[in-house]
């Protein structure tokens, strides 16, 4: 692949509270890219009240991890997800155990990651831009009261539901996340920045939501804020 060929299948890594999942919408909003969210899928699977969802549900809830195998089912669930030529995993692979799963996808699908992006931010930082966070209860979007406010109130811009807090967004649960991405997820960050050096790139988050959304398009080879065209 040339090296000014834009990414179409990428991984987006960061702590909790670090605007992964915001930037992830802006940046498949502006480019095409469809997100592949693990969190949003076990969520709906809650809403749905069935297997997977009665699983997860106090999991999510304590801040803890979903089992590598529910993981594994509920991305089995939505083959049409992948049914795009640009992807965008959010929150997935967490823990060492889901790089394999991954590897098993790309190959089963037949598609190759070519970017593993990190937006890194310090824990302290992100605690404090989480009290801001609140999603839609209806359709998932999400908003920062600060860097991405709706436009009117605490509604959605979407279907104008009341927006809420997120449960697994409580103070203490908040410590609890941070902590697990210390132990689960840094690992894998650590992989990929380790065995794939020519596709891993790190991104200060601490910047304000605009610069750090120019820096990660930049890494992955975009026109600012454009819809690019695929090549
Ligand atoms: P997120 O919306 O990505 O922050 O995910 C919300 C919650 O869903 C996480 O705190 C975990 O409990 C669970 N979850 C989402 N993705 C994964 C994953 N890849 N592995 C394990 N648990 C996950």
């Amino acid at each position: 692949m040339s090296s000014d060929r834009p990414s179409r299948h990428v991984v987006m890594f960061g702590r909790p509270g670090s605007g992964k999942s915001s930037l992830a919408e802006r940046l498949g909003d502006a480019h095409g890219f469809r997100l592949v969210r693990t969190g949003e899928m076990l969520r709906a699977a809650i809403r749905a009240g069935d297997a997977i969802g009665r699983q997860a549900e106090s999991l999510i809830a304590q801040g803890r991890l979903v089992s590598d195998e529910l993981i594994y089912q509920v991305l089995s669930n939505e083959p049409t997800v992948f049914q795009s030529d640009r992807l965008l995993f959010d929150g997935f692979p967490r823990t060492l155990g889901q790089v394999p799963l991954l590897d098993r996808l790309a190959s089963e699908i037949g598609f190759t990651i070519d970017r593993y992006v990190s937006i890194e931010v310090s824990a302290e930082e992100a605690l404090r831009r989480m009290t801001g966070r609140r999603v839609c209860p209806q359709c998932g979007a999400t908003y920062h009261m600060v860097n991405r406010p709706p436009k009117r109130d605490e509604t959605c811009d979407m279907d104008g539901a009341d927006l809420r807090r997120r449960a697994d967004d409580d103070p203490e649960v908040l410590q609890i996340r941070q902590r697990v991405f210390d132990e689960e997820t840094v690992p894998v960050v650590e992989h990929y920045r380790k065995n794939t050096v020519d596709r891993f790139r790190s991104v200060d988050g601490g910047q304000s939501f605009e610069q750090v959304l120019k820096a990660i398009e930049a890494a992955l080879g975009l026109e600012p804020g454009t819809a690019s065209k695929l090549m």
